[in-house]
């Protein structure tokens, strides 16, 4: 059984980005169907995956209902800058250390499949070819926190002395030093950049087309649709309480990313609304067509306007609180338009670019930087499921981890270890203390101190 927790329900009074001109909603009036064999909770990229996939490859003639509070796809895939970065080196030294060769491999190979299935459904859909303006590129990871960069060398070397990846993937991930750097990146604090190949989508458009297709193969989409509350009944039937009426489920799959505590309060201390802000910038690109990432500020040169998202206040940890465990997306701060400003002078060739419009969004933060996939059996809940917390890579994992889920909805099976292990659903993961806020609050001490002395 679980209770709503409205403080972590999306908030009605947002609106999309100004760069999105066309929204899209579905059955707002009229009444809900009485039941469904599979309840969706939540229309972004992760509850369009996975409903894609349930209709076009999987399900044979189960029903499915999709409910979305907002708008259709008005979380945080309606905000971010469409970056496909899989992390192949990032990260790669601690999930060596915590994982073994073997893991930290799969991860990355993970990411790189889900690059290959991207291209696989793109091929077979032209529409959704068309409006998802895949752009293969180069990706320049550059950095101007010496701390960060020190880690990244370690990363990066960890990633090339690991057996369990490819020569072929080594080969294409690059680190070039000094003035070369500088000039590449237009990045003049940065001491060396990391390259590698990526992609970019529009990512409104994409999941929009996919959620079209899913709706023509059967999916029953209903927005402005809050669900208030979920509750397994005594005969395992699920009851769905929403803004308008009740309906009841076989299975219910919650695709709720950073509002998933809202519903399933057991995920309070493992999925963390935190709050960012993307930008439409005046210009096509920074100097070149890479797309570029200095710490967690991210910049892609989209069909029309560089986006520039940025988290970025998390580790500057300026106005963190007011960022922190948030779910309104509603309001861009002035604090946080102020920094965004700021930080676009980071690049030599933006000195002089300016923000023009810029949006709220609301990531789901895990501490291990990993979302949740599979069911949720081991909270005592049967014949339930979730995919929810991809952080900032929703776009380079979501596909394979939608598709092994929408199996193991569809067949009532185990989710397939084709889903990297540190993905799955256990009460120890959901145990993790939070550390990002602790070592918030360690640096504040410290440089409370230090003004002290
Ligand atoms: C500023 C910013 C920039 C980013 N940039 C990138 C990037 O460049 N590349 C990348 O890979 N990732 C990026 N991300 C992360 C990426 O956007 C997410 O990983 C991905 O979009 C998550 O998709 P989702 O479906 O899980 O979540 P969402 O898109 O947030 O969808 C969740 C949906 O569930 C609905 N919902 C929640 N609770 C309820 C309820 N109780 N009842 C009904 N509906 C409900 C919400 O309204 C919402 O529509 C960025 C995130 C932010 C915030």
């Amino acid at each position: 059984m679980s209770f709503g927790n409205h403080y972590y329900f999306p908030v009605s009074t947002t609106s999309f980005p100004k760069w999105i001109d066309r929204i899209m909603t579905s059955n707002i009036n009229g009444s809900l169907p009485q039941s469904a064999n599979v309840v969706v909770i939540g229309s972004g990229f992760a509850g369009t995956a996975v409903s894609y996939y349930l209709q076009n490859e999987i399900a044979g003639d189960q029903s499915i209902v999709m409910l979305e509070a907002r708008a259709a796809v008005s979380g945080a895939t309606s905000r971010n800058s469409g970056l496909i970065k899989p992390e192949y080196h990032r990260n790669h030294g601690e999930y060596v250390d915590k994982f073994g060769s073997k893991v930290a491999g799969q991860l990355v190979n993970f990411e790189v499949d889900n690059m290959k299935e991207l291209a696989r459904i793109l091929t077979l859909d032209s529409d959704l070819n068309e409006k998802a303006d895949f752009q293969e590129r180069i990706h320049l990871d550059a950095y101007s926190n010496p701390r960060s960069s020190e880690t990244a060398i370690n990363d990066f070397y960890a990633f090339m002395e690991n057996e369990e990846v490819s020569v072929d993937l080594k080969r294409k991930v690059q680190i070039l030093f000094g003035d070369l750097a500088k000039q590449l990146s237009n990045v003049p604090t940065t001491p060396f950049v990391i390259h590698y190949p990526n992609g970019s989508v529009n990512s409104y458009d994409f999941v929009t087309a996919m959620l079209t297709r899913a709706i023509q193969k059967g999916l029953a989409l209903y927005t402005n649709t809050l669900v208030e509350e979920v509750q397994q009944l005594d005969s395992g039937v699920w009851k769905v309480s929403t803004s308008r009426g009740e309906l009841f489920a076989d299975k219910v799959v919650f695709t709720t990313n950073a509002y998933t505590q809202g519903l399933l309060p057991e995920f309070s201390k493992s999925i963390i609304p935190i709050r960012g802000v993307s930008s439409q910038v005046n210009v096509r690109n920074t100097g070149n067509e890479h797309s570029l990432s200095i710490g967690s500020d991210i910049y892609v040169p989209q069909s029309k306007n560089l986006l520039y998202s940025s988290l970025g206040e998390l580790e500057k940890q300026t106005n963190f609180m007011a960022n922190y465990n948030t779910v309104d997306d509603s309001t861009v701060s002035s604090q946080s338009l102020e920094y965004l400003q700021k930080n676009l002078g980071k690049v030599n060739s933006l000195a002089t670019a300016t923000a023009t419009s810029s949006s709220s969004g609301i990531m789901a933060y895990t501490d291990d930087h990993f979302p949740y996939v599979g069911q949720l059996s081991e909270l005592g809940k049967l014949n339930a499921y979730i995919l929810a917390g991809c952080n900032c890579s929703g776009l380079s994992r979501m596909l394979l981890c939608a598709k092994e889920l929408a199996k193991s909805v569809a067949l009532g099976s185990e989710l397939s270890d084709r889903v990297p292990a540190p993905y799955k659903v256990t009460r120890e993961r959901m145990g993790l203390v939070d550390k990002l806020m602790q070592s918030v609050l360690n640096e504040r001490e410290i440089r409370e101190t230090r003004a002290r002395l």
